[in-house]
């Protein structure tokens, strides 16, 4: 069997988006998996939907995920140049054979006529299809008026009959009539092909043998599949992907707000959780197993895990994968990582993050999410006097500032007001005045955080707090106890 190469080949319009990423990411693994050469082609031919700096975003997130090819623009290799447009003298040659052996033939018709004709077709409550109207040109006369610079179109020449059909190796024998199907425009008329040419041209130059994309082009493989007929070249093995969505509903879409691979980056999603997730929607391997690494998924990947229907981006997923990703993150990483988060609310408080990253470390879901949880770090949040009542440690308002009055003399006065002398010192005080070490910590906690949930308890906050903000947020518990405030 021939070498196996695969291509990515994403449009320059925006941000990498999820469903992209996924095409990106198994096209990737079975390369890898089949020694094979993974190509990246961008294909910016549609130059009114390009928007600038996209295709270094590409590569940038080809490379944040991982995702090395081979052969690319700023890589190089043997089939170059990688970008349509630098390729953009060689499509016409190939679209002038098809013009000889009346596989295609040039158009005429302005965009003007051509909107005419789609109007009256809508009047009659048909679909517009072109109808051949430049076909039926005599050669000689088409040829002289290309040749003396009236604008021109190449449109494929489909056959009014029959059926055009591929085959596809996860949807199977595909095939549509061929009186559905439209004449498209090959080679535009400024020169440039479309879509529906160059892919077809670009995939047989460059030697790919197997073409992964989404299912939105399912529909059109029949008419690429004439081409190749056409130039009696060998179809590339197609591997349709069904679609991303976001619910039920509708599809996963940038328009919607959903996130792109770089959003969720800068969110603080670790990339590795995201590509173990994204590889699980719509594919799923052989033994039951959910955490595999990029070199996992290589040796795992195989065609027959695809699935034929939509895939649905589970959001609290990703979270969950997230989360187990950052658990399993070395702690010195994770002190890296979670540090910029903890300068978001906590800049110049002179807070250890050191011992707050221990503390956070198991409750972090997702970055973006831990400002937020140590804010109470920088200010007091507001709390209800409820939150001093509790059930199981025994508590309610009256013993909480029973609590508080004792414990503010003596950490006033604590010699080291560190982590070990903060607990011996709470945990004695409660047993010499007879109250449960319950009814000492929580009401403390509470003072200090205004949360019923903390990363760390009454002597790990204390600590982080440092004595002067301890004592000032327990005078305000004491004080809206006693009712003064
Ligand atoms: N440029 C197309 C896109 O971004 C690629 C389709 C294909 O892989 O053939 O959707």
């Amino acid at each position: 069997m021939s070498e196996i190469r695969t291509r990515f080949a994403p449009s320059p319009t925006g941000y990498l988006h999820l469903g992209g990423l996924r095409t990106a990411l198994y096209t990737y693994l079975f390369a890898r998996k089949n020694k094979g050469t993974f190509i990246l082609r961008i294909e910016d031919t549609d130059q009114e939907r390009e928007v600038p700096g996209a295709v270094e975003l590409i590569y940038q997130s080809m490379r944040e995920a991982g995702l090395t090819y081979d052969e690319g623009p700023d890589v190089g290799g043997d089939y170059g140049p990688y970008i349509q447009t630098q390729r953009r003298d060689l499509y016409l040659p190939w679209a002038m054979k098809l013009l000889e052996t009346g596989a295609a033939y040039p158009c005429f018709c302005t965009r003007e006529e051509l909107q005419e004709r789609r109007d009256a077709a809508t009047a009659r409550g048909e679909q517009f299809k072109y109808d051949k109207h430049c076909l039926h040109i005599p050669r000689d006369e088409a040829k002289r008026r290309m040749e003396s610079g009236e604008p021109f179109v190449i449109r494929q020449n489909i056959p009014q009959t029959g059926t055009a059909s591929f085959e596809d190796a996860l949807f199977g024998h595909v095939e549509a009539p061929c009186d559905t199907l439209d004449d498209n425009v090959l080679i535009k008329a400024d020169g440039l092909p479309t879509y529906n040419f160059a892919n077809v041209v670009d995939d047989h130059l460059m030697g790919i043998t197997h073409v992964m994309r989404g299912t939105e082009y399912l529909s059109s493989t029949p008419k690429y599949n004439l081409l190749y007929e056409a130039f009696g070249w060998q179809p590339p093995t197609y591997v349709h992907l069904p679609v991303v969505m976001k619910d039920a509903t509708r599809k996963l879409s940038k328009r919607y707000g959903d996130p792109s691979f770089e959003d969720l980056l800068a969110q603080g999603y670790v990339k590795e959780a995201i590509i173990n997730f994204i590889a699980l929607l719509g594919w799923c391997p052989k033994e039951e197993r959910e955490f595999f690494t990029l070199p996992e998924l290589v040796d795992a990947f195989e065609l027959e895990g695809l699935s034929k229907s939509p895939a649905i981006f589970n959001m609290e997923k990703l979270v969950w994968f997230n989360s187990e990703y950052i658990k399993r993150m070395p702690f010195e990483e994770y002190l890296r990582r979670a540090t910029p988060w903890f300068e978001q609310a906590l800049a110049g408080r002179g807070v250890d993050y050191r011992r707050l990253a221990e503390l956070m470390h198991s409750r972090t879901e997702v970055f973006n999410r831990v400002p937020e949880m140590v804010r109470f770090l920088a200010e007091l949040p507001p709390y209800e006097l409820e939150l001093y009542t509790h059930k199981k440690m025994k508590t309610d308002p009256e013993t909480s500032l029973r609590a508080l009055l004792l414990a503010r003399p003596a950490l006033a006065g604590l010699a080291d007001f560190s982590e070990e002398p903060l607990k011996v010192c709470l945990m004695g005080l409660a047993e010499e005045q007879g109250l449960k070490t319950g009814q000492m910590m929580w009401p403390v906690r509470v003072a200090i955080s205004g949360l019923a949930n903390t990363p760390g308890g009454a002597t790990e906050i204390a600590y982080l707090l440092g004595r002067d903000e301890t004592l000032r947020r327990i005078d305000i518990g004491i004080a809206r106890l006693q009712g003064q405030a």
